[in-house]
C-alpha cells in the first residue's frame, strides 16, 4: 500500500521553494530550514546536505531527522559510495532495496534504511557542487519516481542558493577588499604631505587628500589652482608625466607640481611645496660665493705681494744707484704687467658673465692662440704641434674667451712639459684637443682640477681650468681629462654635440 502524501498547502510549497537572496552568513540557517522542510515534505526520516570542499570532496553541511547520527566531519569522495557516485555522475538516483544501500559517508548505510533519494547539487554549468540525500525508515513506504522528480527540481533551486551566497559572499569580500585598499590609499595619500588631487577627463577633481584641500583653502594660494588644468591637459596630451615648478608671487611661495595621466582617464596631480628648499639652495648659493670670495681674496693677496715685493726692491736699487735705472725700471714694468694679466685672471672668474655669440672658425681662432703663444713656448724648449682635422663649418661661439680655454689649456700643457718635449694640438669640427706627455696626474688632483684656487704651481692661481669650464659649460659643450701619471694629458673640449 502507498501511503498518501500529506496535504500541504500551496504556501508551503512556495515556501519551500522560497529563493530570497543568501549570503554566506545564512547559507547555515537556509540549508538548515530547507532540509527540514525537504524531509517534511517528502514525510523522509531524515536528510541530510554535503558541500563541495576542495576538488574532489565533499563536507556534511546540514543533517536533519533519523540522518543526525551523521559525524559532523562526515565526508563524501567522488566516486565512493552511492553519494560519491552521484557526484562525479551528475545523475539523482533513488535506491529503494536496503541491500543496495551501502556505506553512506562513513556511516553503515542499511541499518534501518527502506529508501533513499541522492540528488547532485550543480551549479548552472553542470559542475556538482554538493549532494541533496533524503531518506525514510525501514517500515516506511520507499519513495516513487515522482518523489525523485520533485527532489531534482528542488535541488536546482537549493543550487541556485547556495551558488548565489557563493556570489554574494565573493562580491562582499570584494567590496570588504576594496574598502580596506580604499582607507589604505586615502591614510597614504594623506600622510604623504604633498597636495595629491585626481581629476576626470574633464579636468573636474573627483577626489583630493587633506593637504590638498588644506592648500585650496588657504588664503591667497592662487597660482597652483591656475596652473592644474594646465598641467593635465598636457599630461592627457602627452601620454605622459608633467612636471612644473610654480611660484605664486602673491604669498611667494614655490611648488613643484606633476601631473600623471592615469589609463582609466582622468590624471592625478600632486603639489609638493618647495619654498623652503628654494630659499636653502639659495642661501647655499651665497655662502658658497663669500666663501669663494674669501679664498680669491687670500690668493689675491698672495699672487699681488710676489711683484709687489720685485718693484719695491727695483725702485729700492734705483734709489741707491740711479745709474742702473733703466735695468730696474724694465724688471718694474714685468712685474707691473704681471700684476695686470694677474687682474684680469680674477676679473674674469669673478664676474658674472655673458657669452658674446658669433659665428666663428673654432680652427682659426686656434690656430691664433697657438701661434701668439708658440713664441713663448720655443723659450721653455718645447714645441706646438698644431693639426686642424677638420675645420668644419663656423660654429656660433664667443671666439675671444674659447680663445682664453684654448690659451689655458695649451699653457697649462706646456708648463706640464720638460724641455724637448712636443704639446700636440688637434681641431675638429666642434671639438679640440690639446695633448701633453709632461708628468700627467694621480686621481686625487684630477678630482681637483677644476675648482677654483686649485694649483701645484708656486706661481699659480688655480683659476685657469675652473674658468674654462665655465666657459666651455655656458656654450652647452663639456671637458674631458684623460690623464696618466708620468704619460701624460689630454684635454679634450666638445662644443657641438655629436650628431647621431
Ligand atoms: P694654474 O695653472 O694656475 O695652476 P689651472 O686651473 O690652470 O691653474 O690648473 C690647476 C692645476 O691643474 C695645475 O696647478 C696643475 O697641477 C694641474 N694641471 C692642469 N693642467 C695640467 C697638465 N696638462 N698636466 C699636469 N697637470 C695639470
Ligand atoms: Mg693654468
Amino acid at each position: 500500500m502507498v501511503a498518501a502524501q500529506p496535504r500541504w498547502s500551496q504556501d508551503d510549497l512556495w515556501d519551500l521553494f522560497d529563493l530570497s537572496p543568501v549570503s554566506d552568513s545564512d547559507i547555515q540557517k537556509y540549508l538548515d530550514v530547507t532540509l527540514a522542510k525537504c524531509v517534511s515534505w517528502f514525510r523522509a526520516s531524515g536528510g541530510s546536505i554535503f558541500l563541495q570542499d576542495g576538488a574532489d570532496g565533499f563536507v556534511l553541511r546540514a543533517k536533519f531527522g533519523e540522518q543526525k547520527r551523521l559525524p559532523f566531519d562526515a565526508t563524501i569522495e567522488k566516486g565512493q559510495g552511492i553519494a560519491g557516485i552521484v557526484a562525479m555522475s551528475g545523475v539523482a538516483r533513488l535506491i529503494d532495496d536496503p541491500s543496495l544501500y551501502p556505506d553512506m559517508a562513513g556511516v553503515e548505510g542499511n541499518q534501518g534504511i527502506s529508501s533513499s533519494m541522492v540528488i547532485p547539487l550543480a551549479d548552472p554549468r553542470r559542475v556538482v557542487i554538493g549532494v541533496l540525500n533524503i531518506s525514510r525508515k525501514m517500515g516506511e513506504p520507499t519513495f516513487r519516481e515522482i518523489d525523485l522528480d520533485q527532489a531534482v527540481a528542488l535541488a536546482a533551486h537549493v543550487s541556485l542558493a547556495v551558488g548565489n551566497a557563493e556570489l554574494v559572499n565573493r562580491l562582499k569580500s570584494s567590496w570588504e577588499q576594496t574598502a580596506v585598499a580604499n582607507e589604505q590609499l586615502v591614510a597614504v595619500l594623506d600622510s604623504v604631505g604633498g597636495a595629491v588631487w585626481v581629476v576626470d577627463g574633464g579636468g573636474r577633481v573627483v577626489n583630493q587628500n587633506f593637504p590638498a584641500a588644506e592648500l585650496e583653502s588657504e588664503a591667497g594660494v592662487m597660482e597652483v589652482g591656475l596652473a592644474m588644468p594646465r598641467l593635465v591637459q598636457s599630461a592627457l596630451a602627452d601620454s605622459d608625466t608633467i612636471r612644473a615648478q610654480v611660484y605664486d608671487s602673491g604669498v611667494d611661495r614655490t611648488w613643484l607640481m606633476r601631473a600623471t595621466p592615469l589609463e582609466s582617464g582622468g590624471a592625478v596631480v600632486a603639489a609638493q611645496e618647495i619654498t623652503e628648499h628654494e630659499r636653502q639652495q639659495r642661501e647655499l648659493g651665497r655662502v658658497r660665493r663669500l666663501a669663494e670670495i674669501g679664498q680669491m681674496t687670500a690668493a689675491i693677496a698672495h699672487e699681488i705681494r710676489n711683484p709687489l715685493t720685485g718693484i719695491r726692491s727695483a725702485a729700492q736699487m734705483i734709489r741707491q744707484h740711479p745709474d742702473v735705472g733703466a735695468e730696474f725700471s724694465d724688471l718694474i714694468e714685468e712685474e707691473a704687467m704681471k700684476l695686470n694679466s694677474l687682474c684680469d685672471e680674477f676679473l674674469e672668474f669673478a664676474r658674472p658673465f655673458q657669452l658674446n655669440l658669433n659665428s666663428e672658425s673654432l680652427g682659426g681662432i686656434v690656430e691664433s692662440v697657438v701661434r701668439l703663444i708658440g713664441a713663448q713656448s720655443e723659450e721653455l724648449g718645447v714645441e706646438v704641434d698644431l693639426t686642424i682635422e677638420d675645420a668644419g663649418d663656423e660654429i656660433m661661439i664667443d671666439g675671444r674667451r674659447i680663445g682664453q680655454v684654448v690659451h689655458n689649456l695649451v699653457r697649462n700643457a706646456i708648463e706640464a712639459s720638460s724641455p724637448g718635449q712636443k704639446v700636440v694640438v688637434k681641431v675638429g669640427e666642434g671639438w679640440f684637443e690639446v695633448e701633453d706627455f709632461g708628468g700627467g696626474m694621480d686621481e686625487e688632483t684630477v678630482e681637483k682640477l677644476f675648482s677654483p684656487f686649485f694649483t701645484t704651481k708656486a706661481d699659480g692661481t688655480g683659476l685657469g681650468l675652473c674658468t674654462s669650464r665655465k666657459i666651455v659649460d655656458a656654450h652647452g659643450g663639456d671637458i674631458v681629462v684623460r690623464s696618466e701619471l708620468g704619460v701624460g694629458t689630454t684635454f679634450t673640449v666638445r662644443l657641438v654635440r655629436e650628431k647621431k
